[in-house]
Formats: C-alpha cells, sequence, structure tokens
C-alpha cells in the first residue's frame, strides 16, 4: 500500500534539447508554459500533448523548486513519465544573466528600430526568450 501510495505521487520528467539533457529525474509537480497557457502537471496526470512559449518550467522535486528557462518546445504528459522537448533549455544556475540581458537589450533595440530590414518576429522571440532566461535566474526585474 505505502508504495503504491509512493509510485502515486511520483512521476520521472526528461528535459531534452538537440544539445543536452537538462534534467532527467523524478518529479512531484511540474508547472510548464504551454501555448494554451500554464499547464500544472501531478502524477497520473491524463496524456496530453501541448506546444510550449518561451518560459519558465518549474519542477517540484523532494519538496524543493527547481526552476529552468525553457524556449520554444513541445510537453508530452503520460501518467508517469513527462518528456519536454525543447529548443534550448536552461537550468536557473547555469543562465548567464548578462548574456540575457543583452539579448534583451539588442531586441528591444530592434523592436524599438522598426526598420524595414528589421525581422520583428524574430526579434519579439528573441525578446521573449531573455525574458524566460531572466526570469528563471530571478532577475527579470532587472533594468536593463
Ligand atoms: P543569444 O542571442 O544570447 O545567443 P538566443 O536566445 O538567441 O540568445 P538560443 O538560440 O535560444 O539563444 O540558444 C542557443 C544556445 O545558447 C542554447 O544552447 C541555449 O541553451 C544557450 N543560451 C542562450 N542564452 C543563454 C543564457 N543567457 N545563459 C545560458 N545559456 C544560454
Amino acid at each position: 500500500m505505502a508504495e503504491k501510495a509512493v509510485a502515486k505521487r511520483m512521476m520521472r520528467l526528461e528535459v531534452v534539447t538537440t544539445r543536452e539533457v537538462v534534467f532527467a529525474s523524478d518529479a512531484e509537480m511540474i508547472v510548464a508554459p504551454g501555448t494554451e497557457g500554464s499547464l500544472g502537471i501531478l502524477p497520473l496526470h491524463a496524456p496530453l500533448v501541448s506546444a510550449l512559449e518561451p518560459g519558465v518550467l518549474r519542477v517540484r522535486q523532494h519538496g524543493a523548486e527547481v526552476r529552468m528557462a525553457v524556449s520554444s518546445g513541445f510537453i508530452v504528459v503520460k501518467p508517469h513519465k513527462t518528456v519536454v522537448l525543447a529548443d534550448a533549455a536552461e537550468r536557473a544556475e547555469e543562465i548567464d544573466v548578462e548574456r540575457a540581458m543583452a539579448a534583451r537589450e539588442r531586441a528591444l533595440k530592434r523592436l524599438t528600430a522598426r526598420g524595414e530590414s528589421i525581422d520583428m518576429v524574430r526579434a519579439e522571440a528573441a525578446l521573449r526568450r531573455a525574458a524566460a532566461r531572466l526570469k528563471a535566474a530571478g532577475r527579470e526585474g532587472d533594468p536593463h
């Protein structure tokens, strides 16, 4: 019985990019930035596939929170296993805050310049990735 109760509370999470496995471990709860809104996932969640937008992936593990920044990707949820496939993902402590601030600055300059040669969609996407990284690192409010 006790084993069953533990099994019910746990699931596995894998966060992978084409470059690396960023996270592969047990998780008690996951909150992911779905394109249709925030997705809260507990063990035994119904199977689900969703696209992700740039944002913060929060994982509760052994009572503590692990935060990661993810750029665009997909999440595949099964009752005992969730896989996140992302273009890029970084654990909060691996985020280079200066780099993300510089990326945010560049994107903001491009968006305000609004010249014909500026790819606005690309600049907006870069801004959202930078904002997600700063948020995951706990630095979203810092001045640019
Ligand atoms: P930049 O303009 O600074 O390169 P970007 O948003 O264009 O930012 P991506 O194309 O999303 O960067 O990512 C390229 C690689 O660099 C990925 O492996 C990603 O994990 C890593 N990366 C990007 N920005 C950071 C950062 N601030 N800290 C740590 N790793 C980062």
